[in-house]
């Protein structure tokens, strides 16, 4: 927090009843297993717990060594003597008090959205910044309405520019949080069949995720990748007095990449072309899906006043993103990458391309993915032919759904189908296949626990 905030000043700007006085806070903490000291408590209820039911123990404990300052609750606390923000709806009021940490800031904010690759754009993004400024960053993959004022707590006077990620797995998700964040430079990454199963559609994901442009202020960047299918949707409602920028392969844009090339293992390098001029950047991460993540972050942290040359040093710079396309060295001198991660039609199809332009033996490892809607079977079966078209030589499938993608492989070849229900018969298989010569790709949505297989194939279990 850059300045301590007061129950009071939260009681004044949002609502709700002040109970026992108020009091000073500068931390904020959800989980009385791990209280800060000098604390304000936010009890959440959760699939698990109702954190109101632990307040009063806190509170005898606090008296001890003054830990807990206070506390938000939704309900009357019987026998609590500690000064309380009494509130209707207590994750509400997590985000309002983000808000107020936000106001406090006086540099810039970024937002990214999008249906993949959010995180590896937060990181480049990161990596960018870091080379001259002191960002704060979403920690992890904190980027929901409990991840989001969690970054924004941590401020610190000394930050100088904020990068958010933001996620949703619904419609009204991404405007409530930049409702939190007010970012000043936002945009979404790309539109793929994510999470269709909290939004309806792909349309509807698209609609969701352009409230990261028409939650912009007059004054602010909207980044747009024209080479999405949605962008033209985006700017044709772009709210008056917001800027665009336009990133994407073609050369009409302001950013774009040219003389796009791939190292041996996969890595692409490419001519950066901001505004005419080339600045060449060679990435150290896997896949030529990651020239289009490069040039979003490029676009917000040109609109971000980042002058080209340090962009192109700052992407060059980023060494990899765990379990997102990570090569590790795995037993019987195999390649393995991680790309455990999560998994969604999109990204498997550009996991598959990385691994088609590898030498030797290639090995597509995929565990179901998850939240497809009605058409996961034929999303699934879709994979398994796109596998086979571009020539991968062996696919493994995890879990039911991939039965469908195993047989669209397979169709009409005299191979045996490597559809498992359990992880040991899987890797018990697998492991006969590994030599110097493979390389076996791993990926699957986060309910795959695909990270477990990678363990297995790299000796780590
Ligand atoms: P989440 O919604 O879980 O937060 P995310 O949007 O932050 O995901 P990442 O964690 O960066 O995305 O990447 C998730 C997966 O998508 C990884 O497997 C990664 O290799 C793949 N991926 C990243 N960027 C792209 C892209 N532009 N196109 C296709 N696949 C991508
Ligand atoms: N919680 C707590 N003390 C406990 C157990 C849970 O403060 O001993 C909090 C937890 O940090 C969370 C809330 O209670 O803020 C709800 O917990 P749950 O595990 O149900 O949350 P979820 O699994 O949804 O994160
Ligand atoms: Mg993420």
């Amino acid at each position: 927090m850059i300045s301590p905030l007061s129950l009071q000043q939260l009681q004044g700007r949002f609502g709700g009843e002040l109970v026992n006085g108020s009091v000073q806070f500068e931390r904020v903490c959800t989980d009385t297993r791990k209280i800060d000291s000098q604390a304000l408590f936010v009890a959440l209820k959760g699939e698990n717990f109702d954190a109101h039911d632990f307040v009063l123990e806190l509170e005898s404990a606090g008296e001890l060594d003054g830990q807990v300052l206070g506390l938000v609750v939704d309900r009357e606390i019987p026998g609590c003597r500690l000064p309380q923000w009494r509130v209707a709806n207590t994750t509400v009021a997590l985000g309002q008090i983000g808000r107020l940490c936000r106001d406090q800031f006086k540099g810039r904010v970024i937002a990214i959205t999008g249906s993949c690759g959010k995180t590896t754009v937060k990181e480049m993004l990161a990596a960018i910044f870091a080379q001259r400024h002191n960002p704060c960053v979403t920690r992890g993959n904190l980027n929901n309405q409990f991840g989001l004022p969690m970054t924004l707590f941590g401020l610190c006077a000394d930050h100088d520019v904020l990068i958010l990620e933001m996620g949703a797995s619904g419609p009204d998700e991404i405007g409530y949080l930049c409702g939190i964040g007010k970012p000043q430079v936002s945009a979404v990454n790309n539109v793929m069949p994510a999470h269709v199963e909290g939004f309806g559609s792909v349309d509807a994901i698209a609609r969701a995720k352009g409230q990261i442009y028409t939650g912009l202020e007059v004054g602010g960047t909207a980044v747009v990748n024209v080479d999405d299918g949605y962008a033209n949707y985006w700017l044709d409602q772009m709210p008056e007095g917001v800027h665009t920028l336009e990133v994407g392969l073609g050369h009409q844009c302001a950013i774009s990449a040219d003389n796009i090339e791939l190292t041996e293992s996969g890595c692409p390098s490419f001519d950066l072309v901001v505004e005419g001029l080339a600045h060449l950047v060679q990435l150290q991460l896997l896949g030529e899906h990651n020239v289009h993540n490069a040039l979003v972050a490029a676009g917000c942290a040109f609109a971000a006043g980042v002058p080209a040359a340090e962009i192109a040093s700052g992407l060059g710079g980023l060494g990899g993103v765990a379990g997102r396309m990570q090569e590790l060295k795995g037993l019987s001198g195999a390649a393995i990458i991680d790309d455990s991660y999560n998994a969604n039609p999109g990204s498997v199809a550009a996991a598959i391309e990385l691994l088609a332009q590898r030498h030797g033996r290639k090995i597509l490892v995929l565990g179901d993915m998850a939240e497809l809607g009605p058409d996961a079977d034929a999303m699934h079966r879709e994979i398994g032919r796109l596998a086979r078209e571009r020539g991968l030589d062996t696919l493994f499938t995890l879990g039911p759904l991939g039965a469908a993608a195993s047989v669209a492989f397979s169709a009409g070849r005299h191979q045996p189908l490597h559809n498992y229900r359990e992880r040991a018969p899987l890797l018990a298989a697998l492991t006969h296949e590994l030599n110097e010569n493979t390389t076996v790709l791993v990926k699957g949505s986060r309910s795959a626990r695909m990270e477990l297989v990678v363990q297995a194939l790299t000796g780590n279990d």
